[in-house]
């Protein structure tokens, strides 16, 4: 009885003390609570019983996750709903999809520089104006002199060297290969940030925009928002649309069909503008692809096809 329980009364407790103002803590301070009630039956210590609407309640002891030690009486608790909306999307956001391995192909030839996907992408997340999760750049080939802008989100590398240097699993690899952050595990320490060689990864030095329209949203892991001050984010591959069935938010907007996205299990990926369906391997080999810093053993899941002259 004792394994899933919450406080419903604050007044109830004898002693309280607020925790800061941090989600991550309240929730863990829930689980604490909980997990104490469940191991700790013989601290009940008093046989202070109240039969007033027919419950017999008694007081106990819990130790709080600030090693406060309070009194709680038992008639102001209830059990904990076994999977609320939060744990919910905690517990998708860490699974990822069974069977998949996504993949994106960027085509430069194509890319005018519209921004259509950064803007798309932008309005998702909660993210401010000079924060990417794709950014578009400018880039100039000194050997043939050819200028082209390049898209470049989050590579989703199946050796990702910011999910080995991440001190407490906030940040990592997923079984459809889509590397993403726990924004309530992250604790801003930003190793992620310096060990991509991408620079992929952005920090809400902040308040994120519309923080207020935000607050009662239940954290998403998969969209990543609410953004939350002091916490790094990043491109997620829009796995919240992918798990609806839909096209990333970059792939869809972008007016010029640079994107291609799809599953390299199936060898299959889409256009995001045209819509056509194509064979992986067969994309890849007949326009010379090719992956950005091959040579640091990252091992991306964003693959480019080169730009052309007339693209300059
Ligand atoms: Fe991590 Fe950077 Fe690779 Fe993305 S591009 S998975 S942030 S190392």
């Amino acid at each position: 009885m004792l394994l899933f329980l919450t406080i419903v009364d604050t007044l109830s407790v004898m002693e309280t003390k607020p925790t800061p103002n941090s989600s991550r803590r309240k929730f863990l301070g829930r689980i604490g609570l909980a997990g104490i009630g469940a191991v700790s039956a013989p601290l009940i210590v008093s046989g202070c019983n109240n039969s007033d609407s027919g419950k017999t309640n008694s007081v106990i002891k819990v130790l709080t996750p600030d090693n406060k030690l309070v009194e709680i009486n038992t008639g102001a608790l209830k059990p904990v709903p076994e999977s609320s909306d939060k744990q919910h999307l905690q517990k998708l956001g860490r699974e990822g999809m069974k069977g998949r391995k996504f993949v994106m192909v960027i085509d430069l030839a194509r890319c005018k520089n519209e921004r259509a996907c950064m803007k798309a992408c932008q309005s998702a997340h909660q993210l401010k104006p000079e924060q990417h999760h794709i950014n578009v750049l400018e880039m100039n080939d000194e050997e043939s002199e050819l200028t082209y802008h390049m898209p470049k989100p989050c590579q989703h590398c199946d050796n990702p060297s910011c999910v080995s240097v991440c001190p407490v699993d906030a940040t990592f690899k997923r079984e459809d290969g889509i590397v993403l952050i726990d924004n309530e595990r992250c604790i801003g320490c930003r190793f992620c940030i310096a060990a991509c060689p991408y620079s992929a990864r952005t920090f809400n030095w902040t308040e994120p925009k519309d923080a207020e329209k935000y607050s009662d949203v239940p954290y998403n892991m998969e969209l990543n928002v609410p953004q939350k001050k002091g916490t790094v984010t990043k491109c997620a591959f829009s796995a919240d649309q992918l798990r609806e069935g839909n096209l990333p938010y970059c792939v869809s907007s972008c007016p010029n069909g640079v994107y291609y996205f799809g599953d390299s299990n199936e060898d299959l990926v889409t256009n995001g503008t045209t819509r056509e369906t194509v064979r992986l391997s067969k994309l890849l080999r007949e326009n010379a692809a090719y992956k950005l810093m091959p040579e640091l053993g990252t091992k991306p899941n964003v693959f480019y096809l080169p730009p052309r002259q007339s693209n300059s």
